[in-house]
């Protein structure tokens, strides 16, 4: 394993007071090859076959619910019948979700408007946000293109 990527995984897990095992390495990995990505229970271990050290899928479940809980990962739910995680460090800039309805494609937009959605919703509601994820649904271009035709 990429000694950088070694040592982030054990200073995350360090933080967080979570074991580091093998498996939950493993799982890691893949999540961090992959950060661009949207990425499922299944495909994290159809990833772990094909680099021929497969992890059980009650693991990676086990693992990513605890990757969840310190915040490594945002679980989503883009309607498509299997959760997604998405490989999240704190430090990086939150980013929201838009989603075509027509072909499933999922554009990632920044949360520029966020400094002021949360100022609005503090004014209004006295509620302070902590994090959101938007998840705008409609048609991506390719699709807009063929409804018009
Ligand atoms: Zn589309
Ligand atoms: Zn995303």
């Amino acid at each position: 394993m990429d000694l950088q990527v070694n040592n982030a995984i054990k200073e995350l897990m360090g933080k967080n007071d979570v074991r580091i095992t093998n498996q939950r390495k493993r799982v890691l990995e893949i999540l961090i090859e992959n950060k661009d990505k949207h990425i499922s229970v299944e495909e994290i271990y159809s990833l772990s076959k094909k680099k021929g050290n497969v992890i059980a899928l009650p693991t990676i479940y086990r693992t990513m619910d605890i990757l969840e809980r310190i915040g490594t990962v945002i679980k989503h739910d883009f309607g498509d019948g299997a959760a997604k995680y998405e490989f999240f460090m704190k430090e990086e800039e939150n980013h929201h979700h838009l989603i075509c309805e027509k072909c499933g494609k999922i554009i990632e937009i920044s949360n520029a408007l966020q400094d002021d959605l949360d100022e609005r919703i503090l004014n209004e509601n006295g509620f302070l946000c902590e994090k959101k994820q938007l998840k705008i649904y409609g048609y991506c271009k390719e699709c807009i293109n063929v409804l018009n035709e």
